[in-house]
């Protein structure tokens, strides 16, 4: 058993992230953040392969409100991010590619959508290869259970489950008796859709007919489309020359037919068959893909509040981009309004 933790928050995607930097910049000590993968950034992630990077989760971040664009003030001055594109497009169902009325900066990271969550990251205690499986109360304490290259337990004085809310039912499952029933329902009302994204390679030559064909087009909402929900032209986002690279997103009612991992190949090959049909016959014929399933990718019912929580018997709370919203935005404004809650709450 390590020494008792002030906080131990599970789950280093942006909302748990927010919360520990804010918390460490406020003085607080003390803080870990256990993270089941390898990696930091949750849902802003990024694959190297190919010779390239490839965002397979959020492709671009539009900041709305004053908090979250300060921190892109700061990105984009440490060259971390810079603007992508204006102006987003629709393909309709009858094939027209249009413009969308609306005009704003669309940011990324050249280096990768996952940078964003690298530069919040620094100086913070993650461990990776650390995946939740249980916790229980321990007197006043937390004791969470993890699991790794080998299983240990670590107490904590508040917890923070800054993961998807379904993710968070399973985990405190076994603590339905002495959970109230509003907090668990609260949690249950949160559902998420599912999305299956493809990044796939290219020749050069095949991206030059893309930009002949729709010059300045790079990311595409494909509406009332079976499959296809999105299209990013991925390697747009790269210092250039990059390896042609293109994302495509799956519709929700596509990704929940193959709820199995080992079945993404197979609705890969489907989506990029329907690319061949929607855009270019070439895009069935790629030089290489790599598909992901994200069973918890984009929020279907988030709750109004920026979080919800129990004291006894001691803090718990929940949070995630589903507290408020859908996007990276919501999140970083739930792990700052976590921070905001625990430093009230007494120890
Ligand atoms: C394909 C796709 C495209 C998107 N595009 C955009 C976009 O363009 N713009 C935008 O703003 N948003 C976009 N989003 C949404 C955005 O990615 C999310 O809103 C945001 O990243 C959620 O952050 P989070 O911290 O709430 O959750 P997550 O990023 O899901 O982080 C949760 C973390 O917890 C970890 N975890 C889960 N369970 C455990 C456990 N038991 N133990 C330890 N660790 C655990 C996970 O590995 C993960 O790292 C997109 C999402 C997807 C999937």
């Amino acid at each position: 058993m390590t020494n008792i933790l002030q906080i131990a928050i599970v789950g280093a995607g942006m909302a748990g992230i927010a919360c520990a930097r804010e918390l460490q910049a406020n003085g607080y000590r003390d803080i870990a953040i256990f993270e089941k993968s390898r990696g930091v950034g949750g849902r802003l992630t990024t694959r190297r392969m190919f010779d390239t990077r490839v965002d397979r989760g959020t492709c671009y971040v539009s900041p709305k409100g004053e908090k979250f664009r300060a921190l892109f003030d700061r990105l984009i001055a440490a060259n971390i991010v810079e603007t992508w594109t204006d102006t987003t497009h629709t393909l309709s169902a009858n094939g027209e590619m249009l413009p969308d009325a609306d005009i704003y900066p669309r940011y990324v990271a050249p280096d990768g959508m996952n940078q964003i969550a690298k530069y919040l990251a620094t100086d913070l205690d993650i461990r990776f290869n650390h995946r939740a499986i249980a916790i229980q109360p321990d007197g006043n304490l937390w004791r969470l259970t993890l699991a790794g290259t080998e299983t240990i337990e670590i107490l904590a004085r508040k917890v923070v489950l800054a993961i998807p809310a379904p993710q968070a039912v399973d985990l405190l499952a076994p603590l339905t008796a002495i959970l109230p029933v509003e907090f668990l329902n609260d949690l249950k009302s949160v559902e998420f859709y599912p999305s299956i994204a493809v990044a796939a390679g290219y020749t050069p030559s095949q991206l030059a007919e893309w930009e002949a064909a729709y010059p300045q087009v790079k990311s595409v909402t494909c509406t009332d489309d079976p499959i296809l929900a999105w299209l990013g032209v991925d390697s747009s986002k790269r210092q250039q020359p990059a390896p042609p690279a293109f994302v495509l997103q799956s519709t929700a009612n596509f990704a929940a037919e193959y709820p199995n991992p080992e079945d993404t190949s197979t609705a890969s090959i489907a989506m990029l068959e329907r690319a061949s049909e929607r855009f270019f016959p070439w895009f069935r014929a790629c030089q290489w893909q790599s598909p992901h399933l994200w069973r918890y990718a984009f929020t279907k019912s988030p709750l109004a509040q920026a979080y919800i929580a129990i004291d006894l018997p001691a803090p718990l709370v929940c949070t995630g981009d589903w507290c408020g919203g859908r996007k990276v935005e919501d999140a970083f404004l739930a792990g700052l309004a976590v921070a905001s809650h625990l430093a009230k709450v007494t120890m």
